[in-house]
């Protein structure tokens, strides 16, 4: 895994925590201290290291925990919490939306990982479903047209360049009609070795032709906390929208990279995590640290703090269910729920006239593998289905399944779940009771499990 170090410092700290007696102010100063060294080891700059260890120990000193979590694990969801936040807080991810073509233009020093990056946003987009043209731009490096041509290969969708041409908006400009065929254009662009004048009109004059959605200033993680001064000075002079982070398989120094840059203003969109066409990864704060710290005990733990819902909420959810305007991201939702307050017959219990519903038990227990199942099947599936499944057919199913690793079959049987509940949902609004009961029956019946 990127920054090992940092992680195993940062796990041992913890550990520290959960084998300790007790939680006292001693305690709290220690995993301060523990957390600061870790944090200067991976090139955090001091200032922003004596911040995050400054709010941790506040709140460890200050807060209540939560009913439903110790003393202990609150402490470990503070830190949890105050690295997400100095990250850029809890994630945002890159949209894809507005009138097509969607571009994204991708601009940095020499080195950083551009034309690579080029490649990687291409496949990642283009494994989602998405029709993709990339094109060069770098009239610099005599190797960057064939390089990307190589690329594109790989990554199996269109290249666009032009190694004659010397001048960067002529190339686009010829192209420029064509390019907007696509759902997606990733712009590769040349670098200098360092942030010159010249390199920022070359920029700007290419931006104002492109217009771009996006437009990323890419940065190696091995220049370290150095990254916030070419973060601020990309952001004031060419207003980048967000930061790449590459190489971070490479160096210890990532942990100072990332910091550096979320505060910047400029958040950190993907990461890069090797040379492979696939070595691509969306950043999400909470994940990222999650897997720092040590997922598989942390999800349980924040999971448990969650827990504590109050009616009203519940009330509101099964409100907007019943209006039967959800999609797959809500059904989940409400799903993840109901398992959260034990049953859907205590959701049902609160909704006028539902309550003397007499539905089968099985049918009201949401079950933790299917819930599993939901989840890998929707990271698999473009936004597009998500907020519309109606659109799925076979080459989707087909295209889920090896992405997510279940069967095709699982995926079917998913998705004919979130048709029958839209059914379901249409019954409850048509307020025919005797119906709504024969449904449910016919759903736990038939392998429907909800
Ligand atoms: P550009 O000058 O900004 O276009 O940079 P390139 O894309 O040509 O990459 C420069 C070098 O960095 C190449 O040798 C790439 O293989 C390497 N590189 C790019 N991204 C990564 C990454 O995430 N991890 C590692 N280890 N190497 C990378
Ligand atoms: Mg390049």
């Amino acid at each position: 895994m990127v920054l090992e170090k940092l992680s195993d410092s940062l796990k041992s700290t913890l550990q520290k925590i959960t084998s300790s007696l007790f939680v006292d102010e001693k305690l709290i100063n220690e995993l301060v201290k523990d957390i600061q060294r870790a944090l200067l080891q991976a090139d955090v700059n001091v200032q922003m290291v004596f911040d995050i260890t400054k709010k941790i120990k506040e709140r460890a000193l200050k807060e209540t925990e939560p009913s439903t979590i110790s003393k202990k694990e609150n402490l470990i969801r503070i830190v949890y919490d105050e690295l997400v936040n100095f990250l850029g807080g809890p994630g945002s991810k890159m949209e894809i939306k507005g009138k097509k073509p969607f571009k994204i233009m991708l601009v940095g020093l020499f080195g950083s990982g551009k034309t690579t990056l080029t490649g990687k946003l291409a496949r990642f987009y283009k494994t989602r479903g998405n029709k993709v043209a990339i094109i060069q731009t770098d009239t610099w490096r005599p190797a960057a047209y064939e390089q990307l041509k190589q690329l594109s290969e790989k990554a199996n969708v269109d290249f666009f360049g032009d190694k004659k041409e010397k001048n960067p908006l002529k190339i686009y400009k010829t192209y420029k009609k064509e390019l907007d065929k696509y759902d997606i254009v990733i712009i590769d662009t040349a670098g200098r070795d360092a942030l010159s004048d010249e390199l920022i009109d070359e920029l700007d004059k290419l931006h104002k032709e492109v217009q771009a959605n996006e437009k990323l200033l890419v940065i190696s993680a091995d220049i370290g906390q150095a990254a916030e001064k070419q973060a601020k000075a990309f952001h004031e002079s060419c207003s980048v929208t967000g930061v790449v982070i590459n190489k971070l398989d490479g160096t210890a120094k990532g942990g100072g990279a990332l910091i550096a840059c979320s505060v910047t203003g400029a958040p950190v969109k993907f990461i890069g995590v090797g040379e492979k066409i696939a070595d691509l990864e969306e950043f999400k704060p909470e994940g990222f640290v999650g897997r720092l710290l040590g997922m598989g005990d942390l999800e349980a733990l924040l999971e448990k703090a969650r827990e504590a819902m109050t009616e009203e909420e519940a009330e509101d959810m099964g409100k907007k269910f019943l209006k039967g305007e959800y999609n797959l991201i809500d059904l989940y939702e409400q799903m993840s729920a109901m398992k959260k307050m034990g049953s859907l017959s205590k959701l049902m219990e609160m909704i006028p006239g539902l309550g003397q519903l007499k539905i089968p038990k099985e049918a009201l227990e949401v079950q933790e593998g299917m819930l599993e199942k939901w989840r890998f099947a929707m990271n698999s599936m473009t936004k597009e289905e998500l907020e519309d499944p109606g659109i799925m057919d076979g080459p989707r199913v087909q295209r889920i399944a090896s992405g997510s690793g279940l069967s095709v079959s699982d995926v079917r049987s998913l998705i004919k779940q979130y048709r029958q509940s839209k059914k379901l949902v249409k019954m409850m609004k048509g307020g025919g009771e005797k119906n709504m009961e024969k449904m449910m029956k016919r759903m736990s019946g038939g392998g429907m499990k909800f």
